[in-house]
């Protein structure tokens, strides 16, 4: 089956080759590799973008760049462009670190991404990090974006543990596209975050509630290094799919379909 993980975090230096020995070692086609976290310096994202470009550029078929970046910074919105039209990046990662997305500040930086069709991954649930941030973080304040109907985004962790809501915030965003498949806007990415207490019916629920065309598989693991642990996640996620009875269509769909749609390979 193919496998393809659209949540993996650069945190250091590393190249293809060793990604691509691991990659294959686990049986993952595709990884979405997201650059390093920077909350206030715009020359340092850039630094972290290229960072990750570097480590692409060696297999773009295989290694696809999510450029993190914190759209409250000056300038990120012309350095979220560049990124997209010219570094390479299929989309963006974005943690919203102490503002909410619906805030008119930030309606700039939206109709920006609205003009170039922007994808982005967001984290939502509950943020081991960022000081106190995770009430920034709720699936819900991403509402605001269907203004922005050519944004296409996808909450990370099931937005754990407020996963009703995100089911919510994606039957409002099937709505707002008018039930119309190519216009909906959201999907879901189903990294951990959820515990094993509830794994199984998160995944049951949002399956059932928005189709596995619009649920992809990904790990937050991490290079260089630390990729062993989608072994664990392929299995378990494999073996609660079994248990709901999915066809093997509708797993590759879940594994690898959505997060190729969504996120396609660039260059
Ligand atoms: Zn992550």
């Amino acid at each position: 089956m193919r496998i393809v993980d659209c949540h993996v975090h650069l945190t250091g230096p590393t190249d293809a080759a060793e990604a691509l020995q691991q990659m294959d070692a686990l049986g993952v086609q595709r990884i979405m590799l997201i650059s390093e976290t920077e909350r206030v310096s715009l020359q340092k994202t850039r630094e972290n973008l290229l960072a990750a470009k570097k480590v692409f550029d060696g297999a773009p078929d295989r290694i696809s760049g999510l450029a993190w970046v914190n759209p409250v910074i000056p300038g990120m919105a012309a350095l979220a462009e560049e990124a997209l039209t010219e570094m390479g990046f299929t989309g963006l990662k974005i943690i919203p670190d102490h503002w909410y997305a619906y805030e008119e500040r930030l309606e700039p930086f939206w109709e920006r991404m609205h003009a170039l069709k922007a994808c982005i991954l967001f984290h939502t649930g509950i943020l081991y990090g960022y000081d106190d941030g995770s009430r920034f973080c709720r699936p819900l304040w991403l509402e605001k974006l269907l203004h922005y109907p050519n944004i296409r985004f996808a909450m990370a962790h099931i937005s754990w543990p407020w996963c009703e809501e995100a089911l919510a915030v994606m039957g409002r965003m099937r709505a707002a596209a008018g039930y119309d498949k190519a216009r909906w806007q959201s999907y879901i990415d189903t990294t951990r975050g959820t515990p094993p207490h509830i794994r199984k019916a998160a995944l049951a629920n949002a399956i059932e509630f928005c189709g596995p065309e619009r649920i992809m598989f990904g790990t937050d693991g991490c290079l260089p290094g630390r990729l062993a642990g989608q072994k664990w996640h392929i299995e378990t996620d494999l073996a609660i799919f079994d248990e709901l009875g999915l066809t093997a269509a509708q797993q590759e769909r879940l594994m690898a379909g959505t997060a190729d749609e969504l996120f396609p390979p660039k260059g």
